[in-house]
C-alpha cells in the first residue's frame, strides 16, 4: 500500500491522513474552517491511540489551526486534555503548553467577541494549573525540609 511520508519526521502515514499522526504536522493544504477542523479532529484521534511520547510530540509540536473559530475549538480540546489533580503529568504538561500557544495565537490574530471571551477562559485556566503546580513544588520543600530536620534530630542531636 503506497504511504504518505511525512516532511517533518519522516513518519508513514496512511494516504488519507491530514495530520501525520507521528508528530501532529498538517499534510494537506487547508483552506476553510471546516477542513481545519477536521484536522484537528484526526490529530485528536491520532492522541487516544498514541502512546506517551507520541502524545508529547503531537501535543507540543502539532499544527495549529489559522482560523480563529479551528483555532477556539483547538483550544478547548487542550483543556479536555488537562487534568487539574495530576497538573505536572502527561498529557496535562503537554496540553497546557499547547494551550498556551493557542492563546497566544489568537490573541494576535483574532479581534471578535467569541475570541476575546475564549482567551479569557484559557488564561483563567492556566493560570489556575500554574498555581497549582507552584502550590506543589512549595509543599514538596517543606516536605524535604521536614525529612532534613527528622534525620538531624534523629541522628545528630
Ligand atoms: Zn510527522
Amino acid at each position: 500500500m503506497e504511504k504518505k511520508i511525512c516532511s517533518t519526521c519522516g513518519g508513514a502515514n496512511r494516504t488519507n491522513q491530514s495530520v501525520c499522526e507521528y508528530c501532529g504536522t498538517l499534510l494537506i493544504e487547508t483552506d476553510s474552517v471546516e477542513e481545519e477542523i477536521h484536522a484537528l479532529n484526526e490529530l485528536h484521534n491520532s492522541l487516544i491511540n498514541a502512546d506517551n511520547k507520541i502524545q508529547k510530540k503531537l501535543l507540543r509540536n502539532g499544527f495549529l489551526p489559522q482560523n480563529e473559530k479551528s483555532l477556539i475549538e483547538a483550544g478547548f480540546k487542550c483543556i479536555a486534555l488537562m487534568d487539574v489533580d495530576d497538573s505536572s503529568g502527561e498529557p496535562s504538561t503537554s496540553a497546557l503548553m499547547r494551550l498556551k500557544a493557542i492563546k497566544v495565537k489568537l490573541k494576535i490574530t483574532a479581534n471578535s467577541k467569541e475570541a476575546k471571551s475564549a482567551i479569557s477562559e484559557f488564561k483563567n485556566v492556566i493560570s489556575g494549573y500554574e498555581k497549582k503546580s507552584a502550590r506543589n513544588t512549595v509543599f514538596g520543600f517543606i516536605l524535604i525540609g521536614a525529612v532534613i530536620a527528622a534525620i538531624y534530630f534523629i541522628f545528630f542531636r
